[in-house]
Formats: structure tokens, C-alpha cells, sequence
């Protein structure tokens, strides 16, 4: 049975957008962020974290922070009986410098590779699924993948 899913952007979206920097320590949920996702979580829907890392790509940081950084957020949400059963982060940019992640693919929001991805892996129902983000690449991979979408502008 397919399952219906929140796709979530994570930087400006779920935590405060600080560019470059992944360690744990520094994460600061916006607020009102997990007090909704412990709604959606129970009213059924699946929670996945779908998020663009270009900064691996240039060596802003490496994939061994965003792990950790992972580790912190799904710490904190199980505090509060929150899973989050994905969790997507996509290291690759076209103007990178390390070659293994200096590609140009489909995965990389506004295209909708990650959320497709997710969905055949998570057996997610994309037609009756969500895409959350803060900006329109967001909105465009959600549209794209066929999921509704909603996005939001910052006070
Ligand atoms: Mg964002």
C-alpha cells in the first residue's frame, strides 16, 4: 500500500538557513516547526527531508557533517515522538571541486529526481503527497514529482 508523504525542505523550511554551516550544534528549529510536523505525523502523513547540498561539492562542508547534522535533527524530533522515515540530502553541483560530487543531475531541486527517488524507495504516493519549502525550486521539484505544494515567505 502506497503511503501519503510530507516532502520537506530542511534549510529556511524546518531550521534556520545558516549557509555553510552543518555542525548539530548549531541547529535552531523555526518556530512552530515541530509542533507541525508531530500534527502531520499524526494525521498519517510520512515525513521526508528532501535538501540540496551544494556546499559539499565546493568543500563548504562534507558529507560527514551533514550526517551528523542529520543525527542531531532526527535526536531532537524523537524527543518528541517525531520520525522522520527519509532523509535525503543531495551533495552534488555542477560548479564544484571535488569531481565524485561536481556533477550536473536530475536529483538537484527545482528537478524532481530526490522526491521520485524517495517515493519508489518509501513506497510513497506522490499524487496524494506535499512538498514544503521556502523557495520555488522547491515548489517547481514538488510540481514536477506531482505532489501539491506549499511554500512560504519569511517575516
Ligand atoms: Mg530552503
Amino acid at each position: 500500500m502506497s503511503r501519503k508523504a510530507v516532502f520537506l525542505d530542511k534549510d529556511g523550511t524546518l531550521i534556520e538557513n545558516h549557509p555553510f554551516n552543518r555542525s548539530p550544534e548549531h541547529i535552531e528549529w523555526l518556530p512552530g516547526t515541530i509542533e507541525g510536523l508531530r500534527l502531520l505525523h499524526h494525521a498519517g502523513y510520512t515525513l521526508i527531508v528532501v535538501s540540496n547540498q551544494g556546499g559539499v561539492a565546493p568543500e563548504r562542508f562534507a558529507v560527514e557533517d551533514l550526517l551528523r547534522e542529520e543525527l542531531g535533527l532526527r535526536a531532537e524530533l524523537a524527543k518528541f515522538q517525531v520520525p522522520l522515515m527519509g532523509y535525503y540530502c543531495w551533495p552534488h553541483h555542477p560548479e564544484g571541486t571535488v569531481p565524485s560530487f561536481n556533477v550536473d543531475c536530475s536529483c538537484r531541486k527545482p528537478n524532481p529526481g530526490l522526491l521520485i527517488q524517495a517515493a519508489d524507495e518509501l513506497h510513497v504516493d506522490l499524487t496524494n503527497s506535499w512538498m514544503i519549502g521556502d523557495i520555488l525550486h522547491d515548489v517547481a521539484a514538488g510540481r514536477a514529482a506531482g505532489c501539491r505544494t506549499i511554500t512560504h515567505e519569511r517575516q
